[in-house]
């Protein structure tokens, strides 16, 4: 009798336990795991159906130095010659490495190691820019540290849960079940603010349709409500929050109910209803997604959430909290190795004595000493030959970045690319000069963090097929070709976890919260057989911050003036994901099961605009944009607001000659943490 393994799904931050069990040859069967404290059994369809996802068809398993199979030692010798002579010739800032949340904790930290502690550059940045740097960068402004001060648990105990910017529904459906058993359970009450009517807002008690990017002006006119109210927590305030000069005049002129309601584009009844929810509930989880970090205010916009909570005293204590759920399976744990640009390493920056300190730690001979460049500023230096080598690691940036056509101009220009994918062909792999063949789920050995700093363990179920290695090997190999071998001397996993964890701990005098000093010594039977465990306790749980002078900080934000239509794109663009598919769809769309849900990109479009445009359901539409235009088949809904439309983000030109979303967007930045906004671009739609 086959023994079922104890695993992590592949897709989404809620981090799903999954108990598989090999049938033979590639034959898994999937059930949760019924003892992870994410989902406690259950599955959303994406988890369910991943054993259709782990067949041979279109995987990458050899080594190619263009379109020629090569051995390892070839592949490995020419990607370290390649970027040593460029290190050598241009300096250490003109390579780069662009990761992934799909990556594993362990994979994750080699990578940073070699680029940050070697080669002596920060250029390693990771798709999380794009999902959750903004919630990152709020955090680190507010708390002093990138904690996340929620989990899962305070769902189960909030009187109020408000879903800001995420269609939880269909983005992390496990938490929305959790969300729904808890409106059941004990009558939670439960308020969507989101410009669409998305599936989380059915049964809802109460949707806020807003105008985009109008989310700043709704949590600032209710900090002013409350305040106003007298429904501060004073105390709280005055021991554990900072304020800056001026923080509380500003938010009491101009944000009154009636100004607000227009900024938002509300009714001020709604308005009212919802500020008194709010009042009414203490326990109150304010949950958010990309509707809030993919904007260019987005930092702003978590930041206003969060004063609100702060103020309230809705943090620290069950079910009062706001809460970033990430994207990734592995957004958190790329946070915590340093898998940003804009971060050292287990939760440091660049201050020197955090460089001295990781030099240290390291023996390395060349840290990086400022951070390196953001995912759209890295592919804009590749675009003016800034760059000239650069490794993508399990991530398709042709696609899912914006401007994704001005990318993949930059990717065929630059001197030297090298990419590790599980799938031979994809629109980034195309631009490759060297293509290396990585581990898929179900063939690897690591562990990854979810959105509440749940750390569980992802195993190998299958063998290696053709050729693949798992990629904390590959990046390892490259490292001890370029002459690390010492600083490199893995052989397994669990010799990376161990120093990734002693990093936590090493001269940690307390004030970083990331602290895995407990798993510094384990054995490697027991990091085997590691059971889920979420670090940090409780944070906050005393009223203390890690600043120096242990308060969090209500920070100044103010509501960016919004853009009116334009002549020429008359129409504002918002994107996301389809419930059943998962990115650029390289495992998603192996499922007939998983296709069904949405068998082509839509692009969805309120009647009103639709008769305006002589555009009819199931017509074909084009959305164009200054960047770029792509067909998508149109879908009128009254869930879109007039004037706005909505495409999927998961079409390539491996699947499909129309639905390109990422040709579409700006690459326009948040200021703070370098995010793009993806959520409102100026567009024009026509029949075709
Ligand atoms: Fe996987 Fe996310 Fe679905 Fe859970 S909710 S099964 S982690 S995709």
């Amino acid at each position: 009798m086959t023994i079922p393994i104890r695993t992590t799904c592949a897709y989404c931050g809620v981090g799903c336990g999954i108990s598989a069990t090999p049938m033979g040859g590639r034959a898994v069967t999937i059930a949760g795991d019924a003892a992870h404290p994410a989902n406690s059994g259950k599955l959303c369809s994406k988890g369910t159906h991943l054993g259709e996802t782990v067949g041979l068809e279109g995987r990458l398993l050899h080594p190619m130095i263009g379109d020629k199979r090569a051995s390892w030692d070839k592949a490995l010798d020419l990607v370290a010659k390649r970027f040593r002579e460029t290190i050598a010739k241009h300096g250490p800032d003109s390579v780069a490495f662009y990761v992934s949340g799909q990556l594993l904790t362990e994979d994750y930290y080699v990578a940073n190691k070699l680029m940050k502690g070697f080669i002596g550059s920060a250029n390693i940045d990771t798709n999380s820019r794009l999902c959750m740097s903004s919630a990152v960068a709020g955090h680190n402004r507010a708390f002093g540290e990138d904690v996340v001060p929620a989990s899962y648990d305070d769902l189960d105990e909030a009187d109020l849960i408000v879903l800001v910017g995420s269609n939880t529904a269909w983005c992390h459906p496990i938490v929305y079940q959790r969300i729904q058993a808890a409106r059941a359970a004990r009558g939670t009450k439960l308020v969507v603010v989101d410009p669409r009517r998305t599936e989380s807002c059915e049964g809802a008690d109460l949707h806020l349709a807003l105008k985009p990017g109008s989310d700043v002006a709704l949590m600032n006119g209710l900090l002013a409500w409350m305040d106003q109210a007298g429904l501060l927590d004073g105390d709280f305030l005055r021991d554990s929050v900072a304020a800056p000069d001026g923080f509380w005049e500003a938010i009491r002129a101009g944000h009154d109910l009636w100004t607000t309601a227009k900024a938002c584009d509300l009714p001020p009844t709604e308005l009212q209803q919802f500020y008194e929810m709010f009042a009414a509930n203490p326990r109150t989880v304010t949950l958010f997604s990309q509707g809030i970090n993919q904007s260019i205010r987005g930092t702003d916009q978590v930041n206003a959430i969060i004063n609100v909570h702060l103020a309230t005293g809705r943090i620290g204590k069950p079910g009062a909290a706001p809460f970033s759920i990430t994207g990734q399976p592995n957004a958190m744990g790329g946070r915590e190795v340093g898998g940003l640009a804009t971060t050292l390493a287990a939760h440091m920056d660049f201050a020197p004595d955090n460089v001295a300190r990781v030099g240290r730690f390291w023996a390395a001979p060349n840290v990086a000493t400022k951070p390196g460049l953001k995912a759209v500023d890295l592919f804009r230096a590749i675009d003016e030959g800034r760059i000239k080598a650069l490794w993508v690691m399990a991530t398709n940036p042709a696609v899912s970045m914006p401007d994704a056509g001005r990318v993949r101009e930059a990717l065929e220009a630059c001197p030297f690319v090298v990419v590790s994918d599980v799938m031979a062909t994809t629109d980034t792999a195309v631009h490759a000069h060297v293509r290396l063949p990585a581990a898929a789920w179900g063939e690897k050995d690591g562990t990854v963090t979810n959105s509440d700093r749940t750390i569980s363990r992802q195993r190998a179920l299958l063998p290696l097929p053709g050729e693949a290695k798992p990629d904390w090997w590959i990046v390892t190999q490259v490292a001890r070709r370029m002459g690390w071998r010492n600083a490199f001397a893995y052989d397994r996993p669990a010799d990376i976890w161990r120093e990734h964890a002693r990093l936590t701990a090493y001269q940690n005098d307390g004030v970083r919260l990331l602290n895995l000093r407990a798993q510094a010594t384990i054995g490697n039977e027991v990091y085997a057989a590691m059971e889920p465990f979420r670090w940090g306790g409780a944070p906050f749980a005393y009223g203390r911050f890690p600043t120096n002078d242990g308060k969090a900080r209500l920070v100044p934000v103010t509501q960016m003036a919004l853009q009116g239509p334009l002549r020429d794109w008359p129409m504002t663009l918002n994107t996301g994901r389809y419930r059943d598919q998962w990115h650029t769809m390289t495992r998603t769309g192996l499922s007939p099961k998983l296709a069904r849900h949405r068998e082509e990109p839509l692009v969805e479009i309120h009647p009103q605009d639709a008769v305006a445009l002589g555009i009819a359901d199931g017509d074909l539409a084009r959305v164009s944009t200054a960047q770029g235009e792509s067909l998508f088949r149109a879908r009128i809904s009254d869930g879109q607001r007039p004037g706005e439309v909505f495409t999927p983000i998961h079409w390539t030109d491996q699947q499909s000659s129309g639905g390109r979303t990422g040709l579409l967007p700006r690459p326009l930045v948040d200021p703070h943490s370098g995010q793009p906004g993806f959520k409102s671009t100026p567009v024009r739609v026509e029949r075709i």
